[in-house]
């Protein structure tokens, strides 16, 4: 749809007001109309801001136009927090840099659109990295993370991102810039007496702490694996402890719905000198699972599930074959994977040996994989780390989705809890692929289904309800990891009870009164399966995909195949080893990742761009920068090869 002329309007107000690029053109509302997920929403338009004295003119813009933002840094979201009807804030192209790494006191003060490989990369010089580690750890920024209270393999050892952020720079919904850390009582009642968003802020969380102590402490998940809802329960339990009053921990995981932050203070953890792995292999899912609570008496730094299923998939690729067969004997149905960490390799190999003595008294009697050297750790954790990308890059209509994808419950519950979801998908006659952060108790767990299709629909319908249904009455969470987004918030006051659910909308009210930020993502989200919000539904089309190719694309079905293979996951917008996008590279312009043609190429088959189809200029501006160098073919696990759809787009 061609922007209206309130956008316009918004459009032309945003560029007075803003240093950084304001573009409300059609292709770019189209490049980001999706993230990593299922969910597409076209944005009014796109605003990259260059300081936060353009956020701050981006939300006096917003108000007086009573429009709103969707903040975005590497737009690596599963459950669709990046899409959204409003003004996409791209942190990532130009708030990005490392302002200051302070060793001795283990922190970094970063821009939100910072990528954590790069924090990493820097604060590695220091014997230092980020404790959290999500596998998107290529893409993520550090304002993502946040918003998302982000985590990965190691989170027994080092938590989510609410347990390592101590400060933020933000721009609340009214533009006003404040900094969130610790505050003395001294500091609060200051604050609280201010006649501003900060000092109501102030004054009503502490009221609302009291009001809802009783909710808070017993209808928050048994799970500590949990990223839904706001931190009402951080802030509590800090108070209880006596720590300083600390705003920050709310906007952790508030999902860039109660303000936009700028800059953060990120504590730093020492990275291990070494690290060993030992792979156990199981006939079945129960008997790994039912396996996980004995592993964790042994101090392990990471216990990861890796389905058969996970296993089977990556020996399919020629590229991941002899990697996997490393690590892996035979066919098992399940593989643990077990970590110890530490200083001390002598340390490691005596908790290794320790554990493989008791899993023998205890009738283990299946291989057992060593992963001992450097090289085979990272051989191992950087096939875990791709696996998901793997799974989502199956061709054809149905495609793994992830809408129920990261439930985490108590860890004793954990094999119930798995054995009653694949009863569930068995029954709906759903094939679905498992692998899980088995410490934690959080299932990654991605149906394969046909959006496409009304039966299709459905089945994401029942898997939906059903699954977060069974997560709660297993005292979990509907959210371990990826955030509620739009796969989830719906289900945010099934989760947490009307009352508490309640005390969220106050928060959120508080915060952005005129609900500026972010809408329908934690409160007031819509169905999970409506059509209106997901990238494929039934009578999906591409109406303007040409009749003959010049290239054969049977292995994807047609040309369209190959395009709709990009799952979003953003790897294109790798900035470290590799050479995958080196447009992107040059520019940090989305526009120019691959990800940024697939989703324009898209938009143009289903006549999105307008009725030119591939004739459309626009379409060339982006294709035009692409090198033709195949990279995305070979670095992807999608596959994705946009010099064949460049050459054919000439072609055409
Ligand atoms: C293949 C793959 C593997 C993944 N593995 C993991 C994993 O192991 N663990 C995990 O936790 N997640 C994982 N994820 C999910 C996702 O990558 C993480 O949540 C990541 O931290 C998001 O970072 P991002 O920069 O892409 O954020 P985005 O997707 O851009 O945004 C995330 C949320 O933060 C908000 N936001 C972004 N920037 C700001 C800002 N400056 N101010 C306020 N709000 C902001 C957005 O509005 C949105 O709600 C994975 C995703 C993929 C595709
Ligand atoms: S072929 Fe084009 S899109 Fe793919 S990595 Fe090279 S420049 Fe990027």
């Amino acid at each position: 749809m061609p922007p209206t002329d309130s956008a316009i309007e918004l459009g032309d107000a945003l560029r007075r007001a803003v240093r950084g690029e304001v573009r409300f053109d059609r292709l770019t509302r189209q490049i980001y109309s999706t993230d990593a997920s299922s969910y597409r929403i076209v944005p009014a338009g796109v605003v990259t801001p260059r300081d936060v004295d353009d956020v701050a003119a981006v939300m006096e813009v917003i108000n007086r136009y009573s429009a709103s933002t969707v903040p975005r840094g590497g737009g690596s979201s599963l459950s669709g927090q990046t899409v959204g009807p409003g003004v996409v804030v791209d942190f990532s192209r130009h708030l990005n840099r490392v302002l200051e790494i302070n060793p001795e006191a283990g922190w970094a003060r970063v821009e939100a659109g910072l990528v954590l490989d790069q924090l990493n990369a820097a604060a590695a010089a220091h014997g230092l990295m980020v404790g959290p580690d999500p596998a998107s750890s290529r893409v993520a920024t550090l304002g993502g993370m946040s918003a998302n209270n982000s985590t990965g393999v190691h989170s027994i050892r080092y938590g989510l991102m609410i347990d390592h952020i101590q400060a933020v720079d933000a721009v609340l919904s009214d533009g006003s810039v404040v900094h969130f850390g610790p505050k003395t009582p001294a500091e609060v009642e200051a604050l609280a007496r201010q006649d501003t968003l900060e000092g109501r802020l102030y004054r009503e969380i502490p009221r609302l702490l009291a009001e809802y102590r009783d909710d808070i402490h017993q209808r928050y998940p048994r799970t500590w694996r949990n990223v839904a809802g706001y931190n009402l329960n951080r802030l509590l339990a800090a108070q209880e402890a006596g720590q300083p009053f600390n705003l920050a921990p709310l906007i952790v995981g508030s999902e860039g719905t109660l303000a936009h932050i700028v800059r953060l203070q990120v504590g730093l953890v020492p990275k291990p000198a070494h690290v060993r792995l030992v792979v156990l292999h199981f006939d079945d899912l129960r008997a790994a699972l039912e396996r996980v609570p004995f592993l964790l008496e042994h101090n392990p730094s990471a216990v990861e599930l890796l389905s058969g299923h996970m296993i089977r998939l990556a020996r399919g690729h020629a590229g991941y074959r002899q990697r996997v067969n490393r690590f892996v004997e035979g066919d098992p149905h399940s593989l643990l994977i077990v970590e110890f960490s530490g200083g001390q390799p002598a340390a490691l190999a005596a908790a290794r040996d320790k554990l493989v003595d008791a899993l023998g008294r205890d009738g283990y009697r299946h291989p057992i994989i060593d992963c001992a050297t450097p090289e085979a750790v990272s051989n191992l954790w950087s096939v875990r780390k791709d696996t998901l990308g793997l799974i989502m890059s199956m061709p054809g209509d149905a495609k793994p989705l992830s809408f129920v994808d990261d439930a985490a419950v108590p860890i004793e519950e954990l094999a119930g809890y798995a054995l009653e979801v694949d009863q569930v998908c068995r029954e709906a006659g759903l094939e679905v692929a498992f692998d899980a952060h088995a410490s934690a108790g959080c299932l990654h767990i991605t149906p394969i289904i046909s959006l496409k299709t009304e039966q299709g629909l459905r089945q994401m319908k029942t898997i939906s309800q059903a699954v977060m249904k069974i997560a709660i009455a297993h005292h979990g969470t509907t959210t371990g990891e990826h955030g509620e987004g739009l796969a989830r918030s719906y289900y945010n006051e099934q989760l947490y009870g009307p009352r508490l659910h309640r005390a969220f909308r106050q928060v959120k009210s508080l915060f952005d009164p005129h609900n500026r930020m972010n809408p329908g993502k934690i409160i007031d989200a819509p169905e999970p399966w409506d059509p209106a919000v997901l990238r494929f539904y039934p009578g999906y089309q591409t109406p303007l995909q040409p009749e003959t190719t010049w290239f054969d694309y049977s292995p994807h079905r047609d040309m369209a195949g190959l395009v709709e293979m990009c799952n979003g996951q953003g790897l294109c917008r790798n900035l470290g080893p590799g050479v995958m996008c080196p447009s992107y590279r040059a520019t940090r312009d989305e526009r120019h990742a691959t990800r940024g043609r697939a989703n324009a190429l898209r938009a143009a088959l289903t006549g999105d761009l307008g009725p030119d189809g591939l004739g459309s200029h626009s379409l060339y501006e982006v294709l035009d920068l692409c090198l033709e160098c195949k990279a995305c073919k070979r670095e992807c696990s999608t596959g994705v090869d946009m010099a064949k759809l460049k050459y054919e787009f000439l072609a055409q």
